[in-house]
């Protein structure tokens, strides 16, 4: 549920100190992609992405099609799943089948859009997830609070606490280095005696029937070639046609969302090891829905490097969890409304609409464009969140009306020039109230000015 989303942002800025520690981290990975896409070709680039995942999206079947006979061809099994039950299901049942109680996975979006991990461990089945970031979330009984950087939201000193408790490192221990070493002496164990590897997907090429997995740490490649079933989660949005395309969005996806040149590690898997199982489950959860609709469907293009979420002022200040679903920021403010209208009605709201997000997507979605119908959506559901409603319609009678409009644009402004400040800055104004400050409003509006300039009638 996401209907809560401003009071969940307002529990997360009272710890005043983590919000800005949280905002500057981000605001990092933000300056780190700036200077890693200063390239001559960086905008064609984004083009040619933009057009290939449109082409990918308007021959979506016939792509997977050619995926699956490819994949097959080679070796592979590919499932189908309608929704998030029927994934979950065929991935427990693959499990069962071969007596897995323990399963090493690796980052993946869909599982948790998908809830799998509650799913089988209610079934008795242990998942155990082998990213840092996310082994940190899930030891903290904690969602991640962002697409590629699971725990940013974590400082390290929370992090020694939490490894004390499970991994018995020395109490006050807060250096990355000793904690990664611990992290990965639990995790190899893990990695190399899981029964079974599940992994997401961030790529399937039609013409070759190959799945592509890009990490840093390795931990994809360790577990999949480890376990005698490795089992792929894809969302049926991750094709593209060829190994050309796939080049194209590899480039933009690691400069975009962390600033590298290149992940560390980008896997082709084409066909199970000798002796061992792969199989896909290709998933579509209310994707083909969200094709249908020419409004939204360029939000399919989405490649999940986050880079909207690093630049967003409302996500860097709110963190990842007010957010209450498994996508935050901008992106997920126009992928959850999709999936709970009335859940995450909030969403759309979650946003200045500054365009920011727009300015760095690698695959050029308008998202405040998508923002701002499904405010349209919402209203006309009569959905709106709780408030807004009766503001709107005040709102909308003055901004209607030029007359109206420019005389209650003259008394803000006097209110906020001559009001003793006490006055405006009470407990009451949810503007002053999470810390920011009232500007000095200005004598005269810009039409005033450009009036008496003569730039304007
Ligand atoms: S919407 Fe664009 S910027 Fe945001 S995660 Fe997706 S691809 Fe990246």
């Amino acid at each position: 549920m996401s209907a809560g989303h401003p009071e969940a942002a307002a529990a997360f800025l009272n710890d005043s100190e983590r919000a800005a520690w949280h905002d500057q981290a981000l605001w990092f990975v933000r300056q780190r992609r700036d200077r890693a896409t200063d390239l001559p070709e960086w905008e064609a680039l984004r083009d040619r992405a933009a057009e290939l995942k449109a082409y990918a999206m308007a021959n979506l079947a016939g792509l997977l099609e050619a995926f699956e006979t490819r994949a097959t061809a080679s070796g592979v099994t590919v499932h189908w799943a309608r929704d998030a039950k029927e994934h979950n299901r065929i991935v427990f049942d693959l499990l069962r089948q071969r007596s897995a109680t323990r399963v090493a996975k690796s980052k993946s979006m869909l599982t948790e859009e998908c809830q799998l991990n509650p799913y089988l461990a209610a079934r008795g089945i242990e998942v155990v997830d082998t990213d840092l970031g996310e082994r940190i979330v899930q030891l903290a009984g904690e969602a991640p609070s962002h697409i590629v950087l699971p725990a940013i939201h974590w400082k390290k000193e929370e992090v020694g606490t939490l490894f004390h408790t499970h991994f018995g490192t020395p109490a006050d221990e807060s250096s990355p280095d000793a904690l990664a070493a611990a992290a990965r002496e639990h995790l190899r164990e893990v990695l190399l005696h899981a029964d079974a590897a599940i992994t997401g997907a961030n790529a399937m090429v039609a013409g070759t029937g190959g799945v592509v997995i890009c990490t840093n740490e390795g931990n994809a490649d360790l577990g999949m070639h480890s376990a005698p079933i490795h089992i792929v989660s894809v969302g049926i949005e991750k094709i593209v046609a060829t190994l050309d395309d796939l080049g194209v969005l590899l480039r933009v996806l690691a400069r975009s969302a962390t600033g590298q040149p290149i992940t560390a590690y980008t896997t082709h898997i084409t066909a199970p090891r000798p002796g061992a199982e792969m199989h896909v489950v290709l998933v579509d959860n209310g994707r083909s829905a969200r094709l249908a609709d020419p409004e939204f469907r360029s939000a399919l293009h989405c490649i999940r490097c986050g880079a909207c979420l690093n630049t967003c002022p409302v996500y860097r200040r709110s963190g990842g969890h007010s957010y209450q679903y498994s996508i935050a920021g901008p992106i997920g403010a126009i992928l959850a409304p999709a999936v709970d209208l009335d859940a995450h009605r909030a969403l759309p709201f979650a946003s200045t609409l500054c365009g920011s997000c727009k300015d760095v997507c690698p695959v050029r979605i308008d998202i405040p464009v998508q923002l701002l119908a499904w405010r349209g959506r919402i209203a006309s559901a009569n959905a709106l969140p709780k408030g807004y409603a009766a503001i709107f319609a005040r709102l909308g009678g003055i901004v209607a009306d030029r007359t109206r409009f420019e005389s209650a644009g003259r008394w803000a402004r006097r209110a906020l020039r001559f009001l003793p400040p006490a006055l405006l800055a009470g407990r009451w104004n949810p503007w002053t109230r999470a810390g920011r400050e009232l500007p000095l409003a200005p004598a005269q509006s810009f039409r005033e000015w450009a009036r008496r300039e003569g730039r304007v009638e």
